[in-house]
Formats: C-alpha cells, sequence, structure tokens
C-alpha cells in the first residue's frame, strides 16, 4: 500500500488520502530543527527515509525528487475532487473509505467497544449511543468516530468523484 507525504498547497488531499486508509503525512505537521521552515528538505527527506510518495503543486520540488530517484506527482488541478482524479489517473489509488486512519493525526483507529467510558466522559453525543451507534478510537490522539451525517457526506463525494471519472 503506498505511503505519502504532501505539502501545504494539497493538505485537503491528504486528509483524504487518510480517509481512503493511506498513511499519509503532512509537511505542515513535521517538525525537525534542521530544516527550520524550509519544507522542500524535510518532504524529500521524509520520502527517502521513509519510503513514501510526495505529492506537491511545486513543479521545482517535484522534478527535484524525481531527478533524485523519488517517486513524486505533481497535482496541476485546483478542486478536491479533481486532484483525487488526478492521482487516482496516476497511481490508480483506492478510493473507498476506510474507517482504519484517523484524519487528524494519521493514528490508527480502532473499534471502540468501553461505551460506559463514552457515556461517563461525554466523548460522543449520548443519544448516539443509546440509539446503537458503533464507534472508533484513534489509538494515537484518542479522537472518536461513528458514521454520521458527516460520513453520508464524504459518501456521496465520493460517488460524484466515480461519476465524474467515466467522462
Ligand atoms: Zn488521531
Amino acid at each position: 500500500m503506498y505511503k505519502f507525504i504532501v505539502d501545504r498547497m494539497v493538505c485537503k488531499l491528504g486528509r483524504w488520502l487518510r480517509i481512503f486508509g493511506y498513511d499519509t503525512k503532512m509537511i505542515k505537521e513535521e517538525h525537525d530543527e534542521r530544516y527550520g521552515r524550509e519544507d522542500d528538505g524535510l518532504m524529500l527527506k521524509i520520502a527517502e527515509e521513509e519510503g513514501r510518495i510526495l505529492v506537491t503543486r511545486d513543479v521545482a520540488l517535484f522534478r527535484e525528487a524525481v531527478k533524485s530517484g523519488r517517486e513524486a506527482v505533481c497535482i496541476k488541478a485546483n478542486s478536491l475532487e479533481e486532484q483525487i482524479l488526478e492521482l487516482k489517473k496516476s497511481l490508480d489509488i483506492n478510493i473507498d473509505l476506510k474507517m482504519d486512519r484517523c484524519t487528524i493525526c494519521n493514528g490508527d483507529i480502532v473499534p471502540e467497544d468501553n461505551l460506559d467510558e463514552l457515556y461517563e466522559k461525554d466523548y460522543v453525543p449520548k443519544k448516539l449511543i443509546s440509539r446503537g451507534e458503533k464507534f472508533w478510537k484513534c489509538a494515537k490522539c484518542g479522537q472518536i468516530y461513528w458514521m454520521g451525517t458527516h460520513w453520508d457526506n464524504m459518501k456521496e463525494k465520493v460517488k460524484k468523484i466515480e461519476e465524474f471519472q467515466k467522462f
């Protein structure tokens, strides 16, 4: 399965790669004192050390990555939908929604069965628990997830992208 590192200009695309289940680092979340505010060097370093595909809108950085033998994709489209399609065309990524990666921190998401704790600590609306909703928890940052209207909206978006793809 592909692993990615994405630049600041395609953060939204990066979050969606996590929704599709891909291990995705975002440069805005990475810190390395050796590089300071200079993103390009750090992106290239992470791509190389961790075997990640570099996703960027910066043509110069893209060329530099390819020249040094790293796998990279240069995104041209402005809209999220078209960006997802661009990536799908070049790498044939899977665009099914997966509940297994945290969109906030890239951690693994696991089913959360401790409903008593969710209830007591007010982590989620109580009515969700009483109507038998299923929950997941990020093993790294503790974020709680469930399939609500947000999930339905995301499914709609994916359906649109798939239809768009046929033309
Ligand atoms: Zn998390």
